[in-house]
């Protein structure tokens, strides 16, 4: 026999762990159809990690995924073109979590 609390909290734990697999992995499947290019000048974005690991905290946890890392190559900076897809956002929480705190 059990509580009723270790039954929440052993169940909040399951659907936490099932729910943020399922984030890393169709994170890590939206790949943008193009390269991508410099947002201040237009060239095309220069690659230079394949696998750039990133951590960002959402509903579900902490998020680890790695994407592509590219480089303006007149200098103008870098990004990872999957973060615009997935429009990430700039900060280390999701736009969700993001939501639910601010209110
Ligand atoms: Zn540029």
């Amino acid at each position: 026999m059990t509580t009723l609390e270790a039954i929440e909290t052993g169940t909040q734990t399951l659907m936490q762990n099932i729910g943020r697999r399922i984030t890393e992995v169709l994170m890590g499947a939206q790949v943008p159809e193009a390269v991508g290019v410099c947002r201040e000048c237009e060239s095309p974005l220069r690659q230079v990690d394949l696998h750039r690991s990133r951590s960002i905290t959402g509903i579900f946890g902490d998020y680890d995924w790695s994407r592509p890392y590219m480089v303006c190559p007149k200098g103008h900076g870098s990004e990872a073109p999957q973060d615009r897809v997935l429009k990430r956002g700039a900060g280390q929480v999701s736009p969700k979590l993001a939501a639910i705190l601010a209110r």
